[in-house]
């Protein structure tokens, strides 16, 4: 909260530069809503005295507790999951990572009746290409672009 001016004729407790300390000023008039013209009790100079800046709205400090205690910064992930987006991203990469080192060329039509093997490389009519990255009886996990998927197979 903003501290008030001094009415007129109030001392007030301040620095005094000719002093070189803390002198008992004397407001003489108000020159602006947070400054005064004052007078040095001991030494008669004249100055300016302006009302102290309240604190900067917290939103630019930093939130502070009442305690007083400003809490430490914590680092973006964990402040935050992933959101999907960044999600999608990270695994489109990985995605294209794990295809590229995959040099199998020969690229298999994706059918509930077909045997497929891992790191096969997989033509799904719908979801694009994918790799497969582990196979059991009768499923498949594949990676697509967007995301992994179970599929099934061995159905022949
Ligand atoms: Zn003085």
């Amino acid at each position: 909260m903003q501290q008030e001016l001094p009415a007129v004729a109030k001392n007030i407790h301040t620095f005094c530069k000719k002093c070189n300390a803390d002198r008992y000023h004397v407001v003489i008039a108000h020159k602006t809503a947070t400054s005064a013209k004052v007078k040095c009790e001991v030494c008669g100079a004249h100055k300016t005295y302006t009302v102290p800046k309240p604190p900067k709205p917290a939103r630019e400090r930093g939130p502070v507790s009442s305690v007083g205690l400003i809490p430490e910064k914590k680092p973006r992930a964990s402040r935050k999951p992933l959101t999907e987006e960044a999600r999608r991203s990270h695994h489109l990469a990985e995605y294209e990572v794990l295809l590229q080192q995959n040099v199998d060329t020969n690229i298999q039509t994706y059918s509930v009746n077909g045997k497929f093997k891992n790191n096969q490389k997989l033509q799904h009519p719908k979801f694009g290409l994918g790799l497969i990255r582990s196979v059991h009886q009768d499923k498949i996990e594949v990676l697509f672009p967007d995301e992994v998927r179970n599929l099934v197979h061995n159905r022949g």
